[in-house]
């Protein structure tokens, strides 16, 4: 059992495969990227060593995520290994949805149980500007295909943003409960040297107080665990979610790690502070000495990060793409 030092149990890891994607989303990454060398990444095997040794700790969900994850060659064959974990009850994984349409029935087989696909927008062009490259149609094929492949309760994340996509809120919103998703709005988090966020910047508490105007909010009691809080629409399954970091902080009750593609653990998202898996890895550590560098992850869980509303200065320096969302 994983437990920090202030008795929070830790049952959940999110696993960052690639720090690559067939994206540039403006939020999350520069124009030009600079990837990690290859050698530097984790290869599968090592993922599924960690995540192995993670759910021998008591771990029972794991995210995938990156970077895009299924971007990452042989993908599948980490995640039909890690579907078959026995203890690992709630495998998931988040997504930009432009390989969905041709990965969902394989994923679904594989023991995938859930899936975040993310959508800031539901305009082709304005999808092209947000994503720098991506194309729209494809990834609502995607989220088509996911449906037909089996998955329910799909959930879209959508980061705010002020004068680029706040006008869509409503829109998105009707789209999910057409389509019976969720939808969960994050607060943009100054995460990467990005410039000219504060001017965007909206809070979860305008939001929902504009949607508000259009639908019957009604507070749900449900609560994954995690940042968000939820709504929901009467006559509609759709959870209407809100992912506050800046203006409610969720820290206490937090459950997870991070472990980036280069094999470091992050016990706070909002921090910089983390331990190395991979060099002891690479060095023959056994699944001893590995659970005891993960203990020592315990000790040094901050009870909370502290992201400001200044939103210019990058508050930690690693990009979102870097540390897995
Ligand atoms: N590529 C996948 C995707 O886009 O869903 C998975 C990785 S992505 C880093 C995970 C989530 O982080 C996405 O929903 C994305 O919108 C969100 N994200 C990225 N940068 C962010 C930022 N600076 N603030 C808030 N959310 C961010
Ligand atoms: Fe890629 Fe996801 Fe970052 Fe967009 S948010 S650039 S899709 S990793």
């Amino acid at each position: 059992m994983l437990t920090d030092k202030f008795g929070r149990r830790v049952n959940y890891v999110r696993l960052s495969i690639t720090d690559r994607c067939d994206f540039r989303c403006t939020y999350c990454m520069a124009e030009e990227m600079t990837f990690l060398p290859r050698q530097e990444v984790m290869s599968l095997e090592e993922c599924l060593r960690i995540a192995s040794v993670f759910v021998s700790m008591g771990v029972n969900k794991l995210r995938l995520t990156g970077g895009e994850p299924l971007v990452r060659k042989n993908v599948l064959w980490l995640i039909e290994r890690l579907g078959e974990l026995p203890g690992l009850d709630n495998l998931v994984l988040t997504t930009n949805g432009s390989q969905l349409d041709r990965f969902a029935p394989a994923l679904k087989a594989a023991g995938v149980k859930r899936l975040n696909v993310s959508l800031d927008t539901l305009k082709p062009a304005r999808f092209r500007e947000i994503t720098r490259i991506g194309d729209l149609d494809k990834v609502l094929r995607g989220i088509t295909a996911a449906s037909h492949a089996g998955f329910r309760r799909t959930k879209l994340n959508t980061v705010m943003m002020r004068g680029i996509n706040d006008d869509e809120f409503v829109d998105l919103v009707r789209y999910a409960v057409n389509h019976a998703l969720d939808i969960s709005f994050i607060e943009e988090m100054p995460l990467g040297d990005i410039q000219g966020r504060s001017s965007t910047y909206i809070s979860s508490e305008e939001t929902r107080a504009r949607l508000s105007s259009h639908f019957d909010l009604l507070p749900s009691t449900e609560n994954s665990g995690g940042p968000a809080r939820y709504w929901r629409i009467p006559q509609s399954e759709s959870r209407i979610g809100f992912i506050s970091p800046h203006s409610h902080n969720f820290c206490d009750t937090c459950n997870r790690v991070r472990i980036t593609a280069r094999g470091e653990l992050y016990p706070c998202l909002g921090q910089n502070d983390a331990l190395q898996l991979l060099p002891a890895l690479r060095s023959g550590a056994s699944d001893d000495q590995l659970r005891q560098i993960i203990m020592d992850s315990m000790g040094i869980k901050p009870f909370g990060h502290d992201f400001t509303q200044q939103m210019d200065a990058p508050q930690v320096v690693r990009f979102m793409s870097m540390t897995g969302g």
